[in-house]
C-alpha cells in the first residue's frame, strides 16, 4: 500500500493537493483492487472526505446536441454509423433549442451542462455554431461542457475562448484492450486531444466504460492511465456500458456491480482531489449500488431523463434517492453572485423535491 495513502488526513471538506500522485504502478492498482471490500470502501471514504464534502454531488446535464452517423466504429456505441441500432439521425441542433434546454437543466438544478456531438472532429462550419452555443449558454450562468470528438490545438482554443469549461474525451479503456474497441481512432489521438485540452486551459473530463468484456487488468490500466495524466482529469466519468442491440458489444457479459463499486473506489484514491461520475449505466442499476458507488467516492452525476442516446434514470428517482441517502447538490465555487444563484437553484431542488417525493415513493419498480 502506498504510503501516500497512510498520509491522506482524515479530516474535513476542504480541498487539498495532500496524496496526489501521478506514478502509480499497476501492481499499486491491482492490489487496491484486490483489498477486502469493506477495506478498499474505507480508504476510499478518508480519501474522499479529506478533499470534498462527502454528501455532495455535483449534478450536470447532458444533451446530443448532434446525434447519429458517427463514423468512429466504437463497438458500444449506438450512435457508430457501423452499426444499425435504429437510432434516428439528426442535424446539429438549432442554438436557441440548446439554450432552451439549457435553462430548463438549470431550472432542475444542474450546475453543469454538457453537449454532445457525435463527430470523429468538429468541422469548421459546424465550429462556429458550438462555439455560440457554449457562450449563450454560459451566459445562462451554467458551467459548460462539450464532447465532440478530436480536437487539435486551434480548435481547442477557440473553443476555450469561446468560454468552454470542461471538454470531455474518454480514453475508454486499458490501451492493451483499446483496439478491440475502436480502430478507426488511436490511443495516442485520444492522449493528444487531451492534451490539446489542457494547454488550451480547459478543464478535462475523461473517463472510461467498463464492463466491455475487458479483464481485471484491463481496468487496473484504465485508472493508471488516467491517473498518469498531470494533472489529473477535474472530472473521471466512469460508465457501465450499457448493451445496445445491433451493437457489437450487445451480448456482452455483465460485470458484477460490486467490480464497478471496486473501480470507482479505486478511481476515488488514485484520483483524490477529481469528480468522480457515477455516470453511463445508472439506469440499470438499482439504488443500493449507486449507494454503495457514492460510498466509495463517486460525487458526480448526470442529472435527466436521457444520456446522449440511452435511457438515464428519471430526475424524479435521482431526487429521491438524494434524499434517501441525505445528499445534496454541490456548491460551485464561484463568486458571491454565483453563490447566490446556485443557492436559489438548491431551494428550487428542494422544492421540487418535496412535492415529488409522493410521486417517487411509488416509482416503477420493473425500472431499476
Ligand atoms: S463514442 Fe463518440 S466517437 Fe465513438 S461512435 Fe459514438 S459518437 Fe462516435
Amino acid at each position: 500500500m502506498s504510503d501516500a495513502l497512510h498520509a491522506i488526513p482524515n479530516g474535513q471538506a476542504t480541498p487539498t493537493q495532500a496524496g496526489i500522485r501521478h506514478d502509480w504502478s499497476l501492481a499499486e492498482i491491482e492490489a487496491l483492487f484486490a483489498l477486502p471490500f469493506n477495506d478498499l470502501l474505507f480508504r476510499a471514504q478518508q480519501v474522499h472526505r479529506a478533499h470534498f464534502d462527502a454528501n455532495a454531488v455535483q449534478v450536470s446535464t447532458l444533451l446530443s446536441i448532434k446525434t447519429g452517423a458517427c463514423p468512429e466504429d466504437c463497438k458500444y456505441c449506438p450512435q457508430s454509423g457501423h452499426y444499425t441500432t435504429g437510432l434516428d439521425k439528426e442535424k446539429l441542433l438549432e442554438i436557441e433549442k440548446v439554450v432552451e434546454q439549457a435553462r430548463a437543466a438549470q431550472e432542475a438544478g444542474a450546475s453543469r451542462f454538457c453537449m454532445g456531438a457525435a463527430w470523429r472532429s468538429p468541422r469548421e462550419k459546424d465550429l462556429t455554431v458550438v462555439m455560440e452555443m457554449v457562450r449563450r449558454v454560459k451566459a445562462l450562468g451554467l458551467e459548460t461542457c462539450m464532447t465532440l470528438g478530436m480536437v487539435d490545438a486551434n480548435q481547442a482554443s477557440r473553443l476555450a475562448e469561446a468560454g468552454l469549461d470542461y471538454y470531455n474525451h474518454n480514453l475508454d479503456t486499458s490501451p492493451e484492450y483499446y483496439g478491440e474497441i475502436i480502430t478507426t481512432r488511436t490511443y495516442a489521438d485520444r492522449l493528444a486531444t487531451l492534451a490539446n485540452v489542457r494547454e488550451a486551459g480547459m478543464k478535462v473530463c475523461s473517463g472510461g466504460i467498463l464492463g466491455m468484456g475487458e479483464a481485471p487488468r484491463d481496468r487496473a490500466a484504465l485508472l493508471q492511465q488516467l491517473a498518469r495524466l498531470e494533472p489529473h482529469p477535474e472530472s473521471v466519468p466512469i460508465n457501465m456500458l450499457v448493451k445496445v442491440p445491433g451493437t457489437p458489444l450487445e451480448n456482452v457479459e455483465d460485470l458484477d456491480p460490486i467490480e464497478f463499486v471496486r473501480a470507482i473506489a479505486v478511481a476515488r484514491i488514485l484520483m483524490p482531489a477529481s469528480h468522480v461520475r457515477l455516470s453511463a449505466g445508472r439506469e440499470q442499476m438499482d439504488e443500493s449500488t449507486q449507494a454503495l458507488a457514492f460510498l466509495a467516492g463517486a460525487n458526480s452525476i448526470f442529472y435527466g431523463d436521457k444520456l446522449l442516446t440511452t435511457g438515464n434514470p428519471q430526475a424524479t428517482r435521482d431526487r429521491a434517492l438524494f434524499d434517501k441517502l441525505g445528499l445534496h447538490p454541490e456548491r460551485r465555487d464561484t463568486c458571491h453572485d454565483d453563490d447566490q444563484r446556485q443557492a436559489a437553484l438548491e431551494v428550487a431542488l428542494a422544492r421540487r423535491t418535496s412535492q415529488d417525493r409522493h410521486a417517487s415513493l411509488a416509482y416503477d419498480a420493473t425500472r431499476v
